[in-house]
């Protein structure tokens, strides 16, 4: 049976990298995880002081970009994780800080083109589950599955709050609800490759639907498009 290609996109903290991988899991196909790669550059400029509550230096993050290496390994467990240059960041791209430096980083072209060839390469063979904000309008525009998932900023602040506690980071989540909403702002009205539907996903709003259910609802959809039963 033929593979297909599944694109995941929508707002922050609605659940995308959970469905996907449990997705990819099911089928055995690749998870690739994008935000984790715009995360990792961000870390790294952190890193660099390219960007801190002061300043925001693009074009030392232009210069920068080829030094920065991005590559997904499997653990022990056999989930991927990002590295970069080497190093397992995995953790460290998912604190506060980085999800607050982020947006901004992910509005600059020529970052975009960099991970945009990195996630086609990674995406050639079909048989991928992908999920960020652009894969199914930019990135995978003909993926033959895409999904659009959203929640209430509520409900999805909430979920990330959780997340974030349960790993021992001191925040309220109050700072949680501003980020997801800080987020979903510059990510849908940046100039390049902003967050939109594609006009041809699924919508799916999970904001009263358990993770459970809404796993079976897309893992039908993608065995529709596997089988040939919908085109
Ligand atoms: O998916 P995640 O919340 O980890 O993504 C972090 C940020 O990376 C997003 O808020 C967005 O600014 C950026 N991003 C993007 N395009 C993608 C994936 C993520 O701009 N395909």
């Amino acid at each position: 049976m033929g593979k297909i290609t599944i694109a995941i996109d929508g707002y922050s903290s609605t659940g995308k990298s959970t469905v996907a991988r449990q997705l990819a899991e099911w089928l055995g196909y690749v998870y690739v995880d994008s935000g984790a790669m715009y995360r990792a550059v961000t870390l790294y400029a952190m890193r660099k002081g390219i960007i801190s509550e002061e300043k925001f230096d693009k074009a030392a993050l232009i210069d920068s970009l080829p030094d920065i290496a991005l590559e997904f390994r499997k653990n022990s467990e056999n989930k991927a994780e990002i590295h970069l240059n080497g190093e397992n960041v995995e953790k460290q791209i998912r604190t506060l800080e980085v999800s607050e430096y982020v947006s901004p980083i992910a509005t600059v072209p020529e970052v975009r083109r960099k991970l945009v060839a990195l996630q086609h390469t990674m995406g050639e063979d079909k048989g991928v589950v992908m999920d960020g904000r652009d894969i199914g309008t930019v990135v995978f525009p003909k993926a033959e599955l895409k999904i659009f998932m959203n929640a209430s900023a509520r409900v999805r602040a909430e979920r990330r709050f959780k997340e974030l506690n349960e790993r021992g980071d001191e925040i309220t989540f109050n700072e949680v609800l501003e980020n997801v909403n800080e987020r979903d702002q510059i990510d849908t009205t940046r100039e390049d490759s902003p967050l939109r539907k594609a006009e041809d996903a699924i919508e799916i709003d999970n904001t009263e639907t358990n993770i459970e259910d809404q796993f079976h609802i897309i893992l039908q959809l993608a065995q529709d498009r596997i089988a040939g039963r919908v085109k």
